[in-house]
């Protein structure tokens, strides 16, 4: 296979393996410019402050209820088709090891056993809230995730512009 010619539609072990082979080629040079590496401090941190704002407005225990009791519904199989190799590539910074192969059959490739296996996630990963959430959150509280949400995207923006302009 040519890594070099991937697009949205190729098959997700395609993007895989475009996004493990500039890793591969490319993460000395990468690692080695401020701006990317500034990017990667921050997203880090912003994903953390997102992650424990979903804790502290309860979100996770209502996740980890619904996952354990009902299956959780919301990472279904073919949303992995959302991510690009550029995404992928991110997730290798930050130290992800991305799957050989889909977990559940009916779940996205990316869904593992303690739940989802990314760090820098899609838009679409980001935003979604459940109307199972929605109607038991505090809408401040929710507020106030939306606003670190914000960030962490805003981050993700940067830096797939930088990587872009290096790469
Ligand atoms: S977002 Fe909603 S559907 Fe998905 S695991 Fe959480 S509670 Fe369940
Ligand atoms: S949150 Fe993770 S597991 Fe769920 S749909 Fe998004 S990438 Fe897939």
């Amino acid at each position: 296979m040519d890594t070099d010619e991937i697009t949205l539609s190729s098959p997700i072990e395609e993007k895989i393996a475009w996004a493990e082979h500039r890793y591969e080629s490319f993460s000395g040079p990468l690692i080695q410019d401020k701006p990317i590496v500034d990017y990667l401090t921050r997203i880090e941190d912003a994903i953390q402050a997102s992650h424990k704002e979903m804790g502290e407005a309860g979100i996770l225990d209502i996740c980890r209820d619904c996952e354990k009791n009902e299956g959780g519904s919301c990472c279904g199989a073919g949303l992995e088709n959302k991510y690009d190799g550029w995404l992928l590539l991110i997730n290798l910074l930050l130290d992800v090891r991305l799957p050989k192969k889909r977990h559940d059959k009916e779940s996205c490739f990316f869904l593992g056993e303690g739940g989802c296996l990314l760090k820098a996630r899609h838009v679409i990963c980001v935003n979604y809230l459940c109307k199972k959430i929605t109607d038991q959150i505090d809408p401040h509280k929710l507020n106030a995730l939306r606003e670190k949400e914000g960030i962490e995207l805003d981050i993700l923006f940067l830096l797939n512009e930088r990587l872009k302009i290096v790469l």
